[in-house]
């Protein structure tokens, strides 16, 4: 493995979006939504830095279906919380294709949002699929595969507390042992 960022970064990162988000949106109250399961440990030291009034709500997103790769994107709305005429800030933990936040914005629209905007920790350097932009992002990342700080593979390595590049050798080892 490969260490991208470490706990000090990632801390800082945090401490940078938070304070962005903070400036924008000032005292008014936000409904702050976690894209489950990846933004789970940046969402929980997120929301402890922001200052303003929050009602915080989860919604489901998967694409990565049991790999590396993207694939159909699967949302579960069924804990979400009541957004309709809120402001709503959507979390996610990487802005890859764009797909899933492109998808969740139309949600939250069609549930009534207010206003809708989007935070992730990571931003791909890569071609993305959708006109939309992440609002607030802490790190441009290169093209590879991350996990660690919530980011998965295979639902495992959420627990790192750093961001880490997983090798293909590693890629291959976690699936065998996922399979045992
Ligand atoms: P997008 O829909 O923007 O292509 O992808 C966003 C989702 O794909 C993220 O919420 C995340 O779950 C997953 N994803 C994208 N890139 C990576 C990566 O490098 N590592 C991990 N673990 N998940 C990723
Ligand atoms: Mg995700
Ligand atoms: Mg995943």
């Amino acid at each position: 493995m490969r260490i991208l960022l470490d706990e000090d970064q990632l801390k800082q990162g945090v401490e940078d979006l938070a304070s962005r988000i903070d400036r924008d949106y000032g005292r008014s109250a936000l409904t702050v939504v976690a894209v489950m399961t990846g933004s789970l440990v940046l969402f929980a030291d997120l929301i402890r830095r922001l200052s303003m009034p929050q009602r915080v709500g989860v919604i489901q997103a998967s694409s990565y279906r049991g790999g590396t790769q993207s694939g159909d994107l699967h949302v579960d709305s069924g804990m979400l919380i009541d957004v309709a005429d809120r402001d709503v800030l959507l979390v996610d933990d990487i802005f890859d294709t764009g797909k899933t936040l492109d998808s969740l914005c139309g949600v939250m629209q069609e549930m009534g949002a207010r206003s809708v905007r989007t935070a992730v920790l990571l931003h791909k350097q890569r071609e993305h699929i959708t006109s939309l932009r992440p609002d607030y992002v802490a790190f441009q990342i290169p093209d590879e595969f991350v996990v660690g700080y919530g980011l998965d593979y295979l639902d495992m390595y959420r627990n790192l507390p750093y961001l880490a590049v997983l090798e293909p050798e590693e890629i291959e080892a976690t699936a065998a042992e996922a399979k045992s």
